[in-house]
Order: structure tokens, then C-alpha cells, then sequence
């Protein structure tokens, strides 16, 4: 087997910080599932990579992260392409997803080239990628962003919008509709819960009404993941609380 052309310094200090830190997530969320009587290992862990360098991507998979996420078309592409450059085969088998906002524009930079696109966020856009998808000969993965707080500052689908276009979207031709995300509330684990469960009962509801099978919930950050697991999250999205030192786990 070919060598990967590492020549990036050891840092053991930053790698045994996320080795351990791992540890202690995987342990919350363990525990998590278990006060809800759910198997831990229906829930998915994505590092969300957004604000470390590609180098420190590197480490957290020597660590044990297995899938990514970034909301950034352009340092999704910069990622992409250390891990093309310097990491293979070590890395061989990452996964990257894309969260947050999609402009038009940038819908090129992501299909084809993520596991799951998180941030389809109305009709249009759905429109949008399915047509650019299929223009490539792809099917893309995606989830449906769903504002379930209600909050004006977040984008996605109302519940009421997505019960009404949910149809019309599981017959594009070149997306397929995995599932529901959200993000909830800052700082508030009430209404973090209510947005939670809003999510996990708006997919069965829409599985009811429609052909669509919905298995993927993605909610759950840094400050709310245990709420979230407790609550249906199939897939948790961490960010601070994987790569940062200054986060303190509460
Ligand atoms: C940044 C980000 C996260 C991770 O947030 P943390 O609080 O750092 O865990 C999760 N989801 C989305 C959409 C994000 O933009």
C-alpha cells in the first residue's frame, strides 16, 4: 500500500486533546441515548470543520471523526483539496457534508461532492439543484432545512411550507430527500427541545402524507446535542465543542 506524503508535524498535544474530547462526546451522547432508550449507534456524529484549518481536519480523523461538515462552498473545495492532495489513502473513505446557506451560484461547488446537503432551504432551491444535478448525471442526497422555532433570523422551510411543497419535492428527479434539519434556539433548552421533537414529528407527519421515508434528523450542536439525541437526532452537528480547547464541556 502507498504511503500517504505526510510531512505535517506530529502535534501530539492538539491530537490527544481530540482524541479525548471524542471520547468525552461519544460518552454524553451514549448517555444521552440511553435516558431515551434509544441504541447510540443510530446517531451519527459530523465534525463540523468550518472554522479550523485543513491540518486540524487531519488530526480529529486520526482521532476518530469519520465525516465532516462545512458551510462554506469555497473552504469546502480548499478541504476537499488537501485531502486530495496530502492525506490520501490515509483519509480515504472521509465524508464531507454541506451546512448552511447555498447560494445559486455556488450550487456547483457542493453536488457530487458531498454526502448529504443539509441546507436545502425552499422550493426554488430544491428546484435549482435537482436541475443542475441532473444536468450532471447525479442524484444528490439532501435534507430539507426547516425553520421549526420559527425565529425570523433562520432560513428554511416553515412546517407549513414544507407540508405543502414536501410532494412536489420528492418527485424531482435528481435529489433525494433524506430527511429534516434544523437549527434550534441559542441558549434556551426548552425551546431547543420543542424544536427537536417539532422536527422529528413534522417527518413523520410528512412520511404519512407523502411516499417520502425520512430517516435522517439532523439537529444538535455544541450546546444542545444531548437535548437533541434525547429528542430523535439521527445526526448531531459539532463544531466548538470537537476542535476547540476553550470550550468547556458544562
Ligand atoms: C457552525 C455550525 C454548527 C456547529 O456549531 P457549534 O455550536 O460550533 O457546534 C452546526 N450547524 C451549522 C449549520 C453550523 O453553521
Amino acid at each position: 500500500m502507498p504511503q500517504p506524503k505526510l510531512d505535517i508535524a506530529v502535534d501530539d498535544e492538539y491530537e490527544l486533546f481530540l482524541a479525548r474530547r471524542r471520547r468525552d462526546i461519544v460518552a454524553r451522547l451514549c448517555a444521552a441515548a440511553s435516558r431515551a432508550g434509544r441504541d447510540a449507534s443510530e446517531v451519527g456524529m459530523l465534525a463540523v470543520s468550518k472554522t479550523v484549518e485543513p491540518e486540524a481536519v487531519l488530526r480529529a480523523w486520526r482521532a476518530g471523526w469519520r465525516a465532516f461538515a462545512e458551510n462554506r462552498p469555497q473552504e469546502l473545495t480548499r478541504k476537499l483539496a488537501f485531502v486530495d492532495a496530502e492525506a490520501l489513502p490515509e483519509m480515504a473513505g472521509a465524508r464531507f457534508d454541506a451546512i448552511g446557506n447555498l447560494q445559486k451560484n455556488k450550487i456547483n461547488q457542493v453536488i457530487g461532492k458531498v454526502g448529504l446537503l443539509h441546507s436545502v432551504s425552499s422550493a426554488d432551491l430544491a428546484a435549482a439543484v435537482s436541475s443542475r444535478c441532473e444536468a450532471r448525471g447525479i442524484v444528490q442526497d439532501c435534507l430539507l432545512e426547516v425553520n421549526v422555532s420559527g425565529e425570523e433570523s433562520k432560513s428554511g422551510f416553515s412546517p407549513d411550507e414544507a407540508r405543502a411543497a414536501a410532494e412536489s419535492l420528492a418527485a424531482l428527479p435528481a435529489i433525494r430527500v433524506r430527511g429534516l434539519m434544523t437549527m434550534a434556539p441559542r441558549g434556551d433548552a426548552d425551546a431547543a427541545r420543542r424544536a427537536f421533537s417539532g422536527l422529528r414529528e413534522l417527518a413523520r407527519e410528512l412520511e404519512g402524507r407523502t411516499g417520502l421515508e425520512l430517516p435522517v434528523l439532523s439537529c444538535g450542536m455544541s450546546d444542545d446535542f444531548e437535548v437533541a439525541v434525547e429528542e430523535g437526532s439521527t445526526l448531531v452537528r459539532l463544531g466548538r465543542i470537537v476542535f476547540d480547547p476553550a470550550y468547556a464541556l458544562s
